[in-house]
């Protein structure tokens, strides 16, 4: 006999920029799933104190933490941009610590018996084409991708961010095109209209990965 909880799927959940993937992550807890957000785990990790700053700091200098202990993100950003050796040196800072915490909460949820479990991953296709971080360990039972038209995730992030048109166009076009995710995705929802149209296709699919678990 086994008296382990019931797992629950493993669901990989992403989406470019602005296509409201953390609308949708919301919505699936809402329906009694838990989310796990990659993003929240890498602040976590980097909050001022955090031990990963200080290797941080040996890596590529002091100077990237300001004078709270805070880490300099555009700083460190412009430092690997467009360099693949500092880029591999932070992934290998980051990536480690970021899915053993991941692997931690994963088993944690499982142990309290979950649903549906959510892994809120922004860059999860690019990191399993990468080879790197959490998505290209992680097996999902489903992945879900979050669509919305780039006219869509413009006009969201300029009023999200405030950013301008062209910071929101370099954001969106330095990630992996949507026509390329809809072909690796499970289940695509499909966010150009009214919250309640999606919520309705977060049910759906919320029902149709539950139904789907053996
Ligand atoms: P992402 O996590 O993909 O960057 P968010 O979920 O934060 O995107 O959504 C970006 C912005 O668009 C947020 O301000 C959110 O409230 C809004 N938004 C998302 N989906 C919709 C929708 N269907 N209708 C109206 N506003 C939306």
């Amino acid at each position: 006999m086994c008296d382990r909880p019931s797992m629950g799927a493993i669901v990989g959940l992403t989406g470019g920029i602005g296509s409201g993937k953390s609308t949708v992550a919301r919505m699936f807890e809402a329906l009694g799933a838990t989310v796990i957000d990659a993003d929240a785990i890498v602040h976590e990790l980097q909050a001022p104190g955090a031990p990963m700053l200080e290797e941080i700091a040996e890596a590529f200098g002091a100077h990237l933490i300001d004078a709270n202990g805070a880490l300099d993100r555009a700083a460190l950003g412009a430092i690997v941009f467009g360099d693949d050796e500092a880029r591999k040196r932070l992934n290998g800072i980051v990536h480690p610590q970021v899915g053993a915490e991941f692997a931690r909460r994963v088993r944690a949820a499982q142990e309290a018996g979950t649903a549906l479990l959510v892994l809120d991953i922004p860059l999860l296709f690019e990191g399993r084409r990468a080879g790197t971080g959490t998505s290209a360990v992680m097996r999902f039972d489903a992945t879900v991708l979050v669509a919305a038209r780039e006219e869509t995730q413009i006009a969201r992030v300029i009023a999200r961010d405030g950013a301008t048109r062209e910071e929101a166009l370099d954001r969106i076009r330095a990630q992996m095109t949507l026509d390329e995710k809809r072909g690796l995705a499970d289940y695509v929802i499909e966010n150009d209209g009214s919250l309640d149209e999606t919520r309705r296709q977060v049910e759906a699919t919320f029902e149709a990965i539950s139904a789907a678990q053996p």
